[in-house]
């Protein structure tokens, strides 16, 4: 019975250091030395698999340390009957929400006009709005999406949130769910935030079509995955006031190559995808529920539907 640790190589050290600090008796062996591969039970990825999966005949699950599996679920040699499961660490949904709510009540208070104000030695002496005056809307209502939407409505600003299945939100969050509510969600948004998983029906969501929906001067936060953004349709809303500011934490190609656009454009602040990163300290306890699930026959927590790719 037996682990394979197969994903990123910097971080085995501490996932192994964690797992054994929640049962000391764990075989963990580490990609690609796992001996012989009938005694591989459970396999720990990141965001892809580096390799065959299949090449184990007693797999009885995979386990992500990513939330997102979109790369994961192209990988070759995922074998297609056993369970996978994404991460879900309340290190990773707290530092998530610490930046949402940052960049939030930066754009609140003023930050990037008092910052360029101070630069040029200007008393800007504007009144602060309210969060009571500004609405967030949330693309994606799941584990982040909800939990970014209850410390956003606690701060007082009105939010609200848009899934495939309608929610029960807490107070001062309107649930809209379903693609027939992207416009009347759009409708009064302020805050713009994509929380969404990449799959074949949000991929490109972030385009000419959706700004199209906004009021001018929108502010966008991105902090889902790159390919959820038509990037010269975020050009062009830039240019037109449509989206006044745009913080992205997320992109096609990573690292940002050095010659684009976003990097010097005076309305966008780049983030290097570090909004959320899983903790070993906090995710390793999942992983282990997981890994005992699987050798009971249970169920996995926040297995992946293969089918809707999330
Ligand atoms: P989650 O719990 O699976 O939530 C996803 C939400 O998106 C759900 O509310 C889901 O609706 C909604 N959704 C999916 N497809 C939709 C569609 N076609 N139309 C409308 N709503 C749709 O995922 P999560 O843990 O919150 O993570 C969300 C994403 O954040 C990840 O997939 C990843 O890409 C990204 N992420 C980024 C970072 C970073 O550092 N930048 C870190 C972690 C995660 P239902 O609830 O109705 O299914």
């Amino acid at each position: 019975m037996a682990i394979l640790y197969a994903a990123e190589p910097e971080d085995a050290a501490g996932w192994q250091q964690s797992l054994l600090a929640l049962d000391a008796g764990l075989e963990i062996r580490h990609w690609p030395d796992w001996g012989k591969a009938e005694e591989i039970d459970f396999v720990i990825v990141g965001g892809k698999s580096p390799g065959d999966l299949s090449v184990f005949p007693n797999l009885r699950a995979i386990q992500s340390t990513w939330a997102g599996v979109n790369h994961l679920l192209r990988s070759d040699g995922l074998p297609a009957d056993v369970p996978i499961a994404r991460m879900v660490d309340r290190g990773l949904t707290g530092s998530m929400a610490e930046f949402v709510v940052y960049h939030v009540l930066d754009e609140l208070r003023d930050g990037p006009a008092l910052r360029a104000a101070q630069a040029e030695r200007n008393w800007l002496m504007a009144i602060p709005r309210q969060a009571a005056g500004l609405t967030v809307g949330i693309l994606g209502l799941g584990t982040l999406g909800s939990d970014i939407a209850a410390k956003l409505a606690g701060l007082g600003f009105k939010v609200r949130g848009w899934s495939r299945s309608p929610k029960e939100a807490g107070p001062g969050i309107t649930s809209f769910a379903g693609a027939d509510s992207l416009p009347a969600f759009c409708t009064g948004t302020d805050i713009l935030v994509c929380l969404l998983p990449l799959t074949a029906e949000t991929e490109n969501i972030l385009d000419a079509k959706l700004f199209a929906l906004l009021g001018d001067g929108t502010v966008l936060i991105n902090a889902g995955r790159g390919a959820h953004l038509n990037e010269d349709d975020l050009l062009a809303a830039l240019k037109t006031g449509r989206i006044g500011r745009a913080v992205l934490d997320v992109f096609r190609t990573e690292p940002l190559p050095e010659g684009h656009p976003f990097w010097r454009h005076p309305q966008v602040t780049i983030s290097p995808h570090v909004a959320a990163i899983t903790r070993a300290g906090t995710g390793a306890e999942d992983i282990y529920a997981n890994f005992r699930r699987a050798m009971a026959g249970q169920n996995l927590l926040n297995q992946v539907d293969r089918d809707k790719g999330y």
